[in-house]
């Protein structure tokens, strides 16, 4: 129930009607039992200033960043974490010491599925399909887990140069491979981790798939194949995946779980995070 008491928490955007953020965080609340609400907040670009600067005004305890806000933010908050820095994206805002402090939660969000894997991730081959702003997480993400060596596809070989370059500067110790996708059927069969990180095969295109089938079967037995996609779940290329042997990691364990790690720099506490999934799997129909 909200009362008079009841804190605020929410998301920002532009548009922000599709987000599933409310869902799985009110779940959340729920059943934790705190007095929390959690609401989905519209923000135009040219107002972003003024927005989080009545955030503080009202007390708002928190709040998440979505399209287009994540890079615009940055510069309006008192502290930026070192893992937002690096993945040069603000998804997780936070009440700081002088003002607002900004994170980034999809790196977890991404390397907290894989936890339940036993790999030697230092000698495991992964690789990216895509190279804009999730794929800087997987990046992030990857490394953590051990990975020194990455290989990145893309469609634009200028875009994969920039993207190499702008880790050459960042002691993250690991080596970015650049490949066009016609290099794929080359890669395809090395890749024992492979992730998609392009919006190909998101609904409403849900009979589309970043990957030929002929190329997918060249993937080896054992393989991880993640797609950060949500929406059908699963998506084709997981179908796929799945036809060769591969284990398939969807894209809601990923937003769960970036969520999950967000509410917890709110709360404090360890967030329900079975109920969370379970909250989006009914809201999509998917149970
Ligand atoms: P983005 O910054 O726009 O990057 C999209 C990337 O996909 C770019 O590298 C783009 O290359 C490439 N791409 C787009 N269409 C393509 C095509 N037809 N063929 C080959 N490459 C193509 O988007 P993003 O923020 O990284 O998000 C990407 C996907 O991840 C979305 O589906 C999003 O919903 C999902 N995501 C999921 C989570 C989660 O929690 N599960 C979190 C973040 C993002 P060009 O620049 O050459 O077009």
């Amino acid at each position: 129930m909200i009362t008079g008491t009841t804190k605020l928490l929410g998301v920002i955007g532009d548009p922000i009607e599709h987000s599933l953020s409310p869902v799985m965080h009110n779940a959340a609340i729920a059943s934790l039992g705190v007095d929390y609400v959690y609401l989905p907040l519209p923000v135009k670009s040219e107002n972003l200033a003024a927005a989080i600067a009545g955030f503080a005004a009202i007390g708002l305890k928190g709040f998440n960043i979505t399209i287009p806000h994540k890079q615009a933010i940055m510069p309006l908050l008192s502290e930026v974490s070192e893992v937002a820095k690096i993945v040069g994206a603000v998804n997780t805002v936070y009440p700081g010491l002088k003002g607002w402090g900004g994170t980034n939660t999809d790196v977890e969000g991404f390397i907290a599925p894989l936890q339940a894997y036993q790999r030697d991730w230092s000698q495991t081959k992964a690789v990216i399909l895509g190279y804009g702003g999730a794929a800087r997480a997987v990046v992030v993400g990857c490394t953590q887990l051990g990975c020194t060596e990455i290989d990145v596809v893309g469609r634009n070989q200028a875009k994969l140069t920039q993207f190499q370059q702008s880790w050459v500067d960042l002691t993250l110790g690991v080596k970015i491979h650049i490949h066009t996708w016609e290099q794929l059927p080359e890669l395809t069969p090395q890749a024992d981790f492979l992730i998609n990180t392009t919006p190909v095969g998101m609904y409403p295109q849900v009979e589309q798939s970043p990957l030929e089938a002929e190329i997918m079967q060249g993937l080896p037995q054992g393989a991880i194949a993640y797609d950060l996609i949500y929406t059908p779940n699963p998506t084709k290329f997981l179908r796929q995946a799945q036809q060769q042997g591969a284990i398939a990691i969807d894209g809601l364990e990923m937003l769960v779980q970036q969520g999950a790690a967000a509410l917890k720099i709110w709360l404090g506490q360890t967030p329900p995070v079975d109920i969370m999934g379970e909250s989006l799997r009914k809201h999509l129909g998917l149970i």
